[in-house]
């Protein structure tokens, strides 16, 4: 209940909140040293002798969580014509006004660069950010020096890599690449994460869309079936299986593609389900309103009823995690090619707007367990990139990155008030209920009553431990249990 005898001093007591981790929530007080958690003690604990200079916060009526790690955020990404518009610095001020305080990037290589080029001049980027980063790496295509660089890239600590099904030219990868690199994975420790969308039949829906109706924004899920997404599962989960390594699925759109997954982990696969906030609270409908280039991402928004049984995932425990797919591109890019969804810039931005959504809809619309919100949100993307419990846990010894959440307070997103490097948010004027009022990073205020109070980059590149893949695999809901009795 104390802090041991001989506890450094304390700078920062967060006082009078509810603490919620992933498997647990109780009224406490938290203490942070030296950037790290220090200790969880009974509300009013006096602070350790010689810590009276230390910042209170009072999060009375608030709740304290670990800050948000975002498992798929895309900063200053290039694909064909277009490059997202925000930079390390600018994608993690918007990530800790909405209460996300680690970012996992993508290092994508440009054609004809290595992927450990890619990943080493992005890792660089990393100190520009207000908050801390990692990073997937990426393989696109099998040579002689692959399995060497990815050897040396799992030594420096990344070891989750991005591979495409889809994106035919660009990113695409056949599948003796992906059976390779996940097995050299498996060696090393590491995982695929994978977007699965059957490049074949996208092509093909997309000849059928242009000779009937057209390929313009408003066309995008005809042009993009679930189908290519539940055949590409299943295939990729077949080579998993076939080499007994880990795979983890990016942005999964729809419950069926959740239960193939889910059934390849009843049979012993460490196989995961990642999905984004978009696709469990916008639907399709949006394509036949006047801009819908707004929502042009891939995989596309689905119907109603498909993003119901999507969201019903989350209570059943089959997903494993919610990250943003953010990807910051302004209105004149995305409304310059509009007319044809084939070389128009997918993606939307999101990294701020994640955890309100997500909280707002389903914690406080729907009922969903604050503790399982943070396991979706944080702990997990945490554990399934290496850096858990050092992120996504309040546990002592865990840095403190921390969102004090006034759970209550409704607000309305508009483009204007958020902070994402771009001129425009899918969520336009929606009301939401829950917002982060105050972030650390760290254990220093970064964002307090919206206002960025400490802009000083303090970014570090996060190098993953050994993936913590089991506590994933058990898709029970954790059990709120009183911690601290
Ligand atoms: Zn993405």
């Amino acid at each position: 209940m104390t802090a041991p005898a001989s506890a450094p001093t304390v700078e920062l007591a967060v006082r009078g909140g509810t603490l919620v981790d992933a498997d647990w929530q109780d009224r406490a007080d938290l203490f942070v040293s030296r950037g790290r958690i220090q200790a969880v003690v009974a509300p009013g604990t006096p602070l350790p002798a010689g810590s009276g200079q230390a910042t209170e916060i009072d999060a009375t009526g608030r709740l304290v969580l670990p800050g948000g790690v975002d498992p798929h955020c895309h900063v200053g990404f290039t694909s064909g014509d277009f490059t997202s518009l925000d930079d390390y610095r600018a994608c993690t001020t918007a990530a800790v006004f909405g209460g996300t305080t680690t970012i996992v990037d993508f290092a994508i290589p440009r054609p004809g660069q290595a992927p450990i080029e890619a990943a080493y001049a992005q890792r660089a980027k990393a100190a520009e950010g207000l908050c801390d980063s990692a990073l997937h790496a990426c393989v696109v295509s099998w040579d002689g020096t692959t399995h060497g660089q990815l050897t040396e890239l799992a030594a420096e600590g990344v070891v989750t890599v991005k591979m495409f099904t889809t994106y035919r030219g660009e990113n695409m990868a056949d599948e003796d690449t992906i059976l390779r690199t996940m097995t050299t994975l498996r060696d090393v420790g590491g995982m695929v994460v994978v977007h699965c969308e059957a490049n074949h039949l996208i092509e093909d829906a997309q000849r059928r869309c242009a000779a009937h109706g057209g390929v313009g924004a408003d066309r995008m899920s005809f042009t993009r079936p679930e189908l290519a997404e539940t055949a590409s599962v299943a295939e990729i989960l077949a080579i998993a299986e076939s080499a007994r390594a880990p795979v983890y699925f990016v942005h999964q759109s729809t419950a069926s593609s959740v239960e193939l997954v889910a059934a390849a982990r009843r049979r012993g696969l460490p196989a995961f389900s990642e999905t984004v906030a978009h696709h469990l609270v916008l639907d399709e409908g949006r394509y036949d309103g006047p801009q819908p280039e707004r929502f042009v991402c891939c995989p596309p928004l689905r119907p109603a009823a498909a993003v119901r049984e999507l969201g019903r995932h989350l209570f059943t425990g089959e997903i494993t995690t919610i990250g943003s797919d953010h990807c910051c591109y302004d209105l004149a890019q995305k409304r310059s090619n509009r007319h044809d969804v084939r070389t128009m810039p997918n993606g939307l931005p999101g990294v701020e707007t994640r955890l309100p959504v997500i909280f707002s809809e389903y914690v406080v619309g729907r009922g969903l367990p604050v503790t399982r919100f943070v396991a979706l949100t944080s702990a997990n993307p945490a554990r399934t990139n290496g850096i858990h419990p050092r992120k996504g846990s309040l546990r002592p010894g865990a840095d403190a990155d921390l969102a004090i959440w006034d759970p209550t307070l409704r607000w309305t997103l508009t483009a204007p008030d958020l902070h994402m490097a771009t001129d425009y948010t899918p969520y336009e004027g929606r009301t939401v209920t829950g917002k982060p009022t105050t972030v650390v990073v760290g254990g220093r205020v970064v964002v307090d009553a919206d206002r960025l109070v400490d802009p000083t980059p303090r970014g570090r590149h996060l190098p993953a431990t050994r993936l913590d893949l089991t506590p994933t695999l058990d898709p029970r809901l954790p059990n709120p249990t009183r911690q601290y009795a």
